[in-house]
């Protein structure tokens, strides 16, 4: 039993403080948010965590990718289709994700342990054109996130040759929602996923009682799903096992929706509970959500909580 996180960690984006930075800093080259990622990439190392994110620190989910994304712009902070999407004007998280990794192996000396590593994280394409508003070329959603499947498998293959990570997950957070139409939400994980050699895993946040028969379908490795803040969702991944058999689970066990550290004997219970239903050589221990909401302290608490349990039933 391995654990990750889904992506985002609290940021706080420090001023340049050291020469080198103050110079950078002077000759407009300083990146604030570099510290960021060296330090969620270094609290999620202390807190046990195998399977490491950058810490998503650039910004929302939605406009780290649109802004690169010809075809669509962002008006107020909201991203607006204008026209017909084509591939990204540039590689968009490589550069993070090499450093989070290359800040990793100097974690352990030059050489991270097997199965251990970064992944690399992509809004999904459903979640990017629900949130957007189509403002020209496209008559309906679904040819919008066709057009965007194909834009961001381009990054998805960037990052798959070029950070080498242990695997790609897809944030597909809406698909819980009932707004999207769950064909076309699948043929662009399809679009994503053609070639790829490592494992492919799809997040998806909120109650699945609706969807579960329908993400169980989709081609992916991983399902990664919220347990933790959330009553109905074991039931269902109770009742429906049988339907996921050659899928692993990212199991959300510490509820990222509250600040407060959770209770070790719940997470216990619920991860005893997940064990049983998949078995433990299914499942990947995780939060429910990103963490960017919480103070440091408590996110930090929240993962090293989560890994004491892993390290219990591991
Ligand atoms: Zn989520």
């Amino acid at each position: 039993m391995k654990s990750t996180v889904v992506g985002s960690f609290p940021v706080e984006v420090k001023e340049a403080s050291t020469a080198k930075n103050k110079l950078l800093n002077a000759l407009g080259a300083y990146d604030p948010f570099k510290e960021s990622i060296k330090d969620s990439v270094i609290a999620q190392l202390d807190a046990g965590v195998d399977i490491i994110s950058d810490g998503q620190v650039r910004g929302d989910m939605v406009s780290i990718f649109t802004r690169y994304i010809p075809g669509m712009k962002i008006e107020d902070g909201n991203t607006v289709i204008v026209s017909k999407i084509r591939n990204p004007t540039q590689e968009i998280s490589i550069k993070d994700l090499q450093y989070a990794k290359k800040i990793m192996k100097d974690y352990y000396d030059g050489n991270i342990p097997e199965g251990h590593g970064v992944k690399g994280i992509i809004t999904g394409p459903n979640t990017i054109v629900h949130s957007s508003r189509i403002a020209g070329f496209y008559k309906n959603k679904e040819d919008a996130i066709i057009d965007l499947a194909h834009s961001l498998k381009s990054e998805v293959d960037a990052i798959a040759s070029k950070v080498e990570p242990v695997y790609i997950q897809i944030d597909e957070p809406f698909l819980s929602t009932g707004m999207v139409d769950m064909k076309v939400a699948s043929q662009a994980i399809d679009i994503l996923r053609e070639n790829l050699e490592i494992p492919l895993a799809m997040h998806v946040c909120g109650t699945l009682d609706g969807v579960f028969k329908d993400l169980a379908k989709f081609n992916v490795d991983i399902l990664d799903m919220e347990f933790a803040g959330n009553n109905v969702n074991i039931n269902v991944l109770e009742d429906n096992a049988n339907l996921i058999l050659n899928k692993k689970i990212g199991f959300g066990c510490v509820d990222s929706s509250v600040n407060t550290v959770d209770n070790i004997d719940d997470v216990d219970d619920l991860v005893v509970r997940a064990i049983n239903i998949v078995g433990k050589e299914n499942l990947l221990l995780d939060p429910d959500c990103g963490l960017r909401r919480s103070p440091k302290d408590v996110a930090f608490e929240k993962l090293r909580l989560m890994n004491e349990v892993k390290d219990k039933y591991s």
